[in-house]
């Protein structure tokens, strides 16, 4: 038995953990990103060659009609506007009657080819949740490269341009922070004061709803860390394990689906390799009945999205 169930175990009644329903579906639409941030857990770049294909994409697409329970999907990866099928992916999914939520870095709009997405997600009223770990530039092209903040403050202009962060309430905009190491994220409510005050102060731009979310020490951010450094950070969340936060973890009710067309836990678990306890594990042989109370493949790293507040608490998505 791993450290994260011994913890489930002794302290909660939610031994083995299991999904309790999907009402989310993440698809990660490919691996490849136009960044390379040192914090990335999917160990996404412009190199990366993995992307969903046309028939994974119409498999989900099949998926998501005959299950009306999964009302949001969120699109991510990588870069998900990089997937030459993103522009039909979003219009297939809002017929379908779907929410559909973009992940996006905001960068990507400096792209050839992709200044167009800004608009198109606001024609489509699209929530965006994007990343932003300081409001520095030094800060930010640390972690995310040079040049990126710039971009990104270029990108939020954009879309506060076109309405999202304001008071229409229909355009959302979300940040995440991200601590630059892996350690856990701090209060989202005093932070995101912080965040509303420097950005318009210093650049005039507005956002929703400010989102605080831990590194998980695995893909890049991972191997730039010792084996020991690694055990002593789970030793901390160990000690800093709150039972309060295992009712809303993100993975009781979404799964992801992996470039390939595998089914995950969620976006940690796919990054390791950890595949759904199932024998419906790809969304080729999707069973919802099978999945929806599925076992859900836990481990050490767990803990980090039970530590204090907890890390992947699911209130960004409405
Ligand atoms: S963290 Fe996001 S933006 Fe950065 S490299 Fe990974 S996928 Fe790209
Ligand atoms: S890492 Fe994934 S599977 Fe583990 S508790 Fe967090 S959301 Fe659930």
């Amino acid at each position: 038995m791993n450290i994260f169930d011994k913890k489930l175990l002794v302290a909660t009644k939610h031994y083995p953990l299991r999904a309790d329903n999907i009402d989310t579906l993440q698809m990660n639409l490919g691996y490849k990103c136009n960044l390379r941030c040192t914090h990335c857990h999917v160990d996404s770049s412009p190199e990366r060659k993995e992307e969903m294909s046309l028939n994974t994409i119409l498999a989900t697409v099949r998926v998501l009609k005959s299950n009306n329970t999964i009302n949001t999907v969120i699109l991510t990866g990588g870069a998900p506007e990089l997937n030459p099928h993103f522009r039909k992916v979003v219009e297939t999914l809002l017929k379908l009657g779907k929410y559909v939520i973009v992940c996006s870095n905001l960068a990507i709009y400096s792209e050839p080819g992709l200044r167009y997405v800004p608009g198109f997600l606001a024609k489509h009223n699209i929530k965006i949740i994007t990343s932003l770990p300081g409001i520095s530039m030094e800060e930010v092209d640390k972690q995310r490269g040079n040049g990126t903040y710039k971009k990104i403050i270029s990108g939020l202009k954009k879309l506060n341009k076109l309405g999202y962060g304001n008071s229409d309430k229909r355009l959302k905009i979300d940040i995440i922070y991200n601590p630059l190491d892996a350690a856990i994220a701090p209060d989202a409510k005093k932070l995101q004061r912080t965040y509303k005050k420097k950005l318009k102060e210093m650049h005039d731009l507005s956002f929703n709803q400010l989102i605080t979310f831990s590194n998980m020490p695995i893909g890049r951010l991972g191997r730039q860390m010792t084996k020991s450094k690694i055990r002593d950070f789970i030793k901390y969340l160990d000690k800093n394990f709150n039972p309060d936060t295992v009712c809303s973890l993100m993975c009781r009710k979404q799964i992801n689906v992996a470039p390939d067309g595998k089914l995950y836990d969620c976006g940690f678990t796919q990054s390791m390799g950890r595949a759904v306890k199932s024998r419906h594990s790809t969304i080729d042989n999707f069973s919802y009945s099978n999945l929806s109370r599925r076992k859900i493949a836990t481990g050490s790293l767990c803990l980090l999205c039970t530590a204090t507040a907890g890390t992947t608490c699911r209130c960004c998505l409405k």
